[in-house]
């Protein structure tokens, strides 16, 4: 089983932790703790390395399963490293810029529902980049450019971003987390963890989320397309950090 980091710290860009087990084979290792997002609710996983008694290796893909987060390991060199301690390097600068968009994302949300009513039915991205679909019948250029005029207001306002670790039962009594589908959990799942844009927008959400909407910087609505008869996708893309 692994410990989660990023679950409480999303800023945490160096970890120690040891190597619980290995699949030689699919050069995977499963560490005790980790700071690797693993993906999951349309952010994609961490990069970065690990080093094991000096030996750095990229770390090429990272993934959960079951309770063990699965690190995929590049180089040559044969892994036999269980019970062995190891250091852990995100790409921080892609981590950032992922949870600079996830934001974006959920800022994008809660404002299409405060001033729409709108519902997401799915979204997904990359650095930098994000699409979102909502339940709209129509959608304009005039329409796009009062959103993005919107959501950049909210992004100005600093509105301070709150991450939660709540138990099932309390979760299901917030009105605002039921809209977004939190019934649909497993039955096994004990706790849910909250990610709240204060004022704005609740959601039960795994990933990895920047501290204040500040640092979202602005947002720009860059495309949109029908994807249906009540399904509307709505391209979002972020600034590249300054002196890129
Ligand atoms: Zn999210």
């Amino acid at each position: 089983m692994t410990e989660l980091l990023y679950q409480t710290d999303s800023y945490l860009q160096e970890f120690d932790a040891n190597i619980i087990s290995v699949l030689p084979e699919e050069r995977v290792i499963v560490l005790d703790r980790t700071a690797f997002y693993p993906g999951g609710g349309g952010q994609p996983c961490d990069l970065g390395s690990l080093t094991v008694t000096g030996t750095v290796y990229p770390v090429q893909k990272v993934k959960k399963q079951g309770e063990d987060v699965l690190h995929f390991l590049g180089g040559r060199r044969i892994i036999t490293y269980e019970n062995y301690a190891s250091h852990g390097i995100l790409d921080w600068a892609r981590r950032y810029r992922l949870m600079r968009t996830h934001s974006a994302l959920h800022v994008l949300c809660g404002t299409v529902f405060r001033d729409y009513g709108a519902l997401v039915t799915g979204g997904d991205m990359e650095p930098l980049k994000g699409r979102m679909d909502f339940e709209f019948e129509t959608m304009r250029g005039e329409l796009v450019r009062e959103i993005e005029a919107a959501v950049n207001r909210e992004v100005a306002q600093a509105r301070e971003i709150r991450v939660k670790i709540l138990p099932r039962a309390e979760a299901f009594q917030i009105p605002d987390l039921i809209r977004t589908k939190i019934n649909l959990l497993p039955e096994g799942i004990t706790q849910v963890r909250t990610v709240e844009i204060a004022g704005l927008d609740l959601q039960a959400d795994g990933g990895t989320h920047v501290r204040n909407t500040n640092e979202v910087g602005t947002i720009r609505v860059v495309d949109y397309k029908s994807k249906g008869v009540i399904n509307k996708r709505i391209y979002i893309e972020l600034e590249s950090p300054k002196g890129e």
